[in-house]
């Protein structure tokens, strides 16, 4: 027996989870399949927090920046929960950095979002934990924050499935019959049947597009998060410190307490290629040593044995751009690759992917995370991972 649904979403991570909210919140019949336990930690999405900022090198993030932030006010809102925590959010580094400072204050500037620039003494006024050294400038949007991931992507799925969506875990999509008018889904020994598709697969993405034969350039890469007993722990309360990235190569980002009693700090994209499944969960020496380097250069005080090493794989195009699109052959089945920074957009990704197979149309400009996009056609594409 075929059971039929509006909606089928492959995969809960962040994404899938905001997409069956907003399906289910449309009045669509949702049907959302993920292959381990809901909140699982073998995906992209689970820990306590993710960055949120206004603050991107391209005014169109700015502006899908801004849209994410009210897409997690209608979430608050409808939950009563807060997900996301305004501290603030300092980018900062050397002048002559590798992630150039200043496309982020034009981007801000386009798009009117009001920041302070920062020189090296205002920064250690302001932030004491900080030792730079006079070269150091930086970026401060008091926007910026943390959204608290594992109970946002929870929320999400509660909110789903008070609209009626049914969530079925430990159930993996292992075959897809696409169709114009009906996709069947084959997943733990059922067959489900759906006018549209959502695509949140993760790091499973380029195994499920090439059941439609379509083909991107995607590296999965194990990173990982070290929350540090810092050694001044109070300097770095919520209410005390901003989450900040340091615009360099390698860069470097970090978190004020939250979740644990540490300080969660790491480096962006330092990890190795991996395959999802075959990966493991072990730590990397390597980018612990390089996370300490840079701690006991620059924040000292948060330097403290490590007490959780939380190892996460991001999705990778090589501009490092979303995809945020719909198949061109299967214009019924939408598809969204976060490329390692997608959770503070998850709640509004997940709206777009609704919108998309509701009305067949957005009213946000998908351009740049189209599947068109030549990078993403190219047979040895340039991987520039720093953003
Ligand atoms: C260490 C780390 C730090 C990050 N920091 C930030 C940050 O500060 N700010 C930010 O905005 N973003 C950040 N990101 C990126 C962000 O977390 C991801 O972009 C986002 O979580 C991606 O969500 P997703 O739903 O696409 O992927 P996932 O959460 O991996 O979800 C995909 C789901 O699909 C399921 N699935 C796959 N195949 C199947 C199948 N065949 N059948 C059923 N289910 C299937 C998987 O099991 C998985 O649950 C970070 C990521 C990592 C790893």
């Amino acid at each position: 027996m075929t059971r039929s649904y509006d909606a089928i979403v492959l995969g809960l991570g962040g994404i899938g989870s905001g997409a069956a909210y907003w399906l289910a919140r449309a009045g669509q019949r949702v049907l959302g399949l993920e292959q381990f336990a809901l909140g699982h930690a073998r995906g992209e999405s689970d820990d306590h927090s993710r960055i949120i900022r206004l603050s991107y090198h391209a005014p169109h993030y700015v502006r899908f920046a801004k849209m994410a932030y009210e897409a997690w006010d209608t979430v608050e809102r409808e939950s009563g929960e807060q997900l996301v925590y305004r501290t603030g959010g300092l980018d900062l580094g050397p002048a002559d950095g590798a992630i150039p400072v200043s496309l982020y204050a034009q981007s801000m500037e386009c798009e009117e979002v009001p920041f302070e620039r920062l020189d090296a003494a205002e920064i250690r006024r302001r932030w004491p934990p900080f030792v730079i050294s006079d070269d150091v400038h930086g970026l401060y949007q008091s926007q910026s924050g943390l959204v608290a991931a594992a109970r946002a992507t929870a929320t999400h799925q509660r909110l789903a499935e008070h609209h009626g969506a049914t969530l079925l875990s430990n159930t993996r999509v292992t075959q897809i019959h696409p169709g114009s008018d009906e996709i069947v889904v084959e997943a733990g020994g059922e067959r489900y049947a759906a006018s549209h598709l959502v695509v949140a697969a993760g790091p499973w993405s380029a195994g499920i597009l090439s059941w439609f034969d379509v083909r991107v350039p995607l590296e999965v890469t194990k990173e990982q998060v070290h929350y540090f007993v810092a050694r001044e722990l109070d300097a770095f309360a919520l209410e005390r410190f901003p989450v900040w990235i340091w615009m360099d190569d390698p860069s470097f980002y970090g978190f004020p307490v939250f979740g644990e009693a540490a300080v969660k700090v790491t480096q962006d994209a330092g990890g190795q290629p991996v395959d999802p499944d075959g990966r493991g969960f072990e730590p990397d020496d390597d980018i612990l040593a390089r996370t300490r380097h840079f701690l006991a250069t620059h924040l000292p005080s948060a330097v403290g044995p490590a007490r959780l090493i939380k190892t996460c794989l991001y999705t990778l195009t090589p501009d490092r751009d979303f995809i945020i699109d719909t198949l061109r052959e299967h214009p019924n089945v939408s598809v969204a690759v976060g490329a390692g920074h997608a959770f503070k957009f998850a709640s509004l990704i997940g709206r777009v992917l609704a919108e998309l197979s509701v009305e067949g149309k957005t009213s946000l400009d998908l351009a740049p995370f189209s599947f068109d996009r030549p990078i993403l056609h190219m047979s040895q594409p340039p991987k520039n991972y720093l953003v």
